[in-house]
């Protein structure tokens, strides 16, 4: 088939690649020219495990080598990227400095792998996303930059097929004239951001820390504050990307907005006291977007062309490539192309994806008043991904499964349940009832110890843990303890 991809974002170049490689002609457009700036970092677990699905499936073995820290240090230095070993996060309060408050810190690591070498990476987007265009063009991909993509221009070409990677860029939206969603998201937030040289360092602002499962500051680091939260994600050569996502619409210059939040939060101040924007810092009053449809008969949007919710949690990534499978998948039928109902099931599945994370993200929102209720809502998240990951290691994977617990009869109510709780929550007894629900909601998939009062919010790999909850996994103790070697050489059992 002839197809065109609009929009050479790491998405865009992978699934041109895929299809390429299968023996399908395609034109990947591009609008801008690379390497750019992009935002949209942090890898995950589930995002590196579909990378090397795809490697193995389609042969692409940068894409296994880019799957963990050590693998793409060793064979690709050049390419910026940072060390990301689990999910960090601290509670901030307006005047008052972070205090390691001993078991009531407000605190809270994920480990998301047990060593360097196999943990996930921040993308430094710049030379990742010319890298993977730079891997199209070799595996036979048609690529044209600075290109003003037009209906005439695709009817020139001859395409059969449009799939649509420009991300918030919105190709096919405007194209087909496709309704907005919007209205349907609970999550609001806007953002300010940069990337930054000079930040320090958590515990070298904060003394008395106790020691987590890893280093603080080497994860995605989420400083929660009464306006909304900040992330913070360091690269190995010392650059920090860095943005504050704001439940409210904000006024003034972004450098006026940056100067008044470091100013009510002591920690973050010192954090950034010396920190050099590296490009002049920018806001957005909305990041949010969302449209009605995400395929039609000849066209199929990529998840960020069609829905983009919020940096929390770290979705994107791991969702943009669980999409390229299910296209690569679609696209593998002998020529034909995906048929109107496979569109109609992609369309369905990205729809409902969309739904769930939007409903955990604007539950977290809700949660970050109290940091006991937030810790005990981004359980939701740990228990799915972490679920999903074990699963897909040890057992199978169907790339049509559902993202982040969607379909699944235990996990995939909790997000809408865990939003419509925290709207009620209101005194003490509330909160530890809250507390207590999520604890008992996640149980059938708490493969990892989650929500264990006795971890004082730090969370390591803890393989013996997996052993103890076998049952979880409709595993024998025996047959788990004989599949750990594929986890401890292939990769984290984290989240
Ligand atoms: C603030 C923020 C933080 C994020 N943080 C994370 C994170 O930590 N982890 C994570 O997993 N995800 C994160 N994301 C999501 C992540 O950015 C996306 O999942 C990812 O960028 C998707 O890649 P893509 O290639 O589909 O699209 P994009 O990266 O948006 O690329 C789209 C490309 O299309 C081009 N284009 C646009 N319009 C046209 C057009 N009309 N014609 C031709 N070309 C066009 C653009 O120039 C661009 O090159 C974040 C997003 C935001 C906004």
């Amino acid at each position: 088939m002839r197809v065109a991809v609009v929009g050479s974002g790491f998405a865009g170049s992978l699934v041109a690649r895929v299809l390429a490689v299968q023996g399908h002609d395609v034109v990947l457009l591009e609008r801008g020219t690379h390497p750019r700036f992009a935002i949209g970092e942090s890898s995950t677990p589930l995002a590196n495990l579909a990378l090397e699905r795809l490697a193995s499936r389609y042969g692409l073995d940068d894409c296994y080598d880019l799957a963990a820290h050590g693998r793409w240090v060793a064979r690709f230095p050049e390419l910026g990227r940072g060390l990301k070993r689990g999910f960090t996060f601290y509670r901030h309060h307006a005047g008052r400095p972070f205090a390691p408050d001993g078991s009531r810190t407000e605190r809270l690591l994920v480990a998301a792998s047990p060593s360097d070498h196999i943990a996930d990476n921040h993308w430094l987007r710049a030379d990742v996303d010319r890298h993977f265009v730079q891997a199209a063009v070799a595996a036979g991909v048609e690529y044209r930059d600075r290109t003003v993509v037009t209906a005439d221009m695709l009817t020139a070409l001859r395409v059969d097929f449009v799939i649509d990677a420009s991300g918030p860029g919105g190709f096919m939206a405007q194209q087909l004239a496709i309704p907005s969603a919007l209205s349907r998201m609970h999550t609001h937030a806007g953002l300010l951001f940069s990337h930054f040289d000079g930040v320090r360092l958590f515990p070298d602002v904060v003394a008395g820390l106790p020691p987590g499962p890893y280093p603080d500051d080497w994860a995605a680091v989420h400083h929660i504050i009464d306006e909304g939260w900040m992330y913070s994600l360091r690269f190995d050569h010392g650059v920090t990307s860095a943005g504050f996502l704001l439940k409210e619409r904000v006024s003034g210059a972004p450098d006026e907005i940056w100067r008044r939040l470091l100013q009510r939060y002591p920690t973050i101040d010192r954090l950034f006291a010396d920190a050099k924007p590296l490009m002049p810092l920018a806001y957005k009053p909305r990041i949010q977007h969302r449209l009605t449809r995400a395929a039609g008969r000849g066209w199929a949007m990529l998840p960020h062309a069609y829905a983009f919710v919020d940096p929390l949690f770290s979705t994107g990534i791991a969702w943009s490539l669980r999409a390229i499978e299910r296209l690569g998948l679609l696209f593998e039928n002998g020529g034909r192309g995906p048929t109107e109902q496979d569109l109609a099931r992609y369309d369905a599945l990205l729809s409902a994806e969309a739904d769930q994370i939007d409903r955990l993200v604007a539950g977290a929102y809700h949660a970050m008043a109290r940091f006991d209720l937030f810790a005990a809502h981004a359980m939701i998240y740990f228990a799915a991904v972490s679920f999903a990951e074990i699963r897909q290691r040890l057992q199978q994977h169907n790339a049509w499964s559902g993202f982040l617990g969607v379909g699944d009869p235990e996990l995939g109510g909790l997000p809408r349940a865990s939003l419509r709780r925290l709207r009620h929550v209101r005194t003490p007894a509330d909160r530890r009832g809250f507390v207590q629900w999520a604890s008992n909601a996640i149980a059938p998939r708490n493969v990892c110890g989650l929500a264990n009062p006795a971890a004082h919010g730090l969370y390591p790999v803890d393989l013996d843990v997996l052993v103890r909850r076998h049952q979880v996994l409709g595993m024998s103790r025996e047959s788990l303890i004989s599949a750990l070697p594929a986890l401890r050489g292939g990769g984290g059992v984290g989240v």
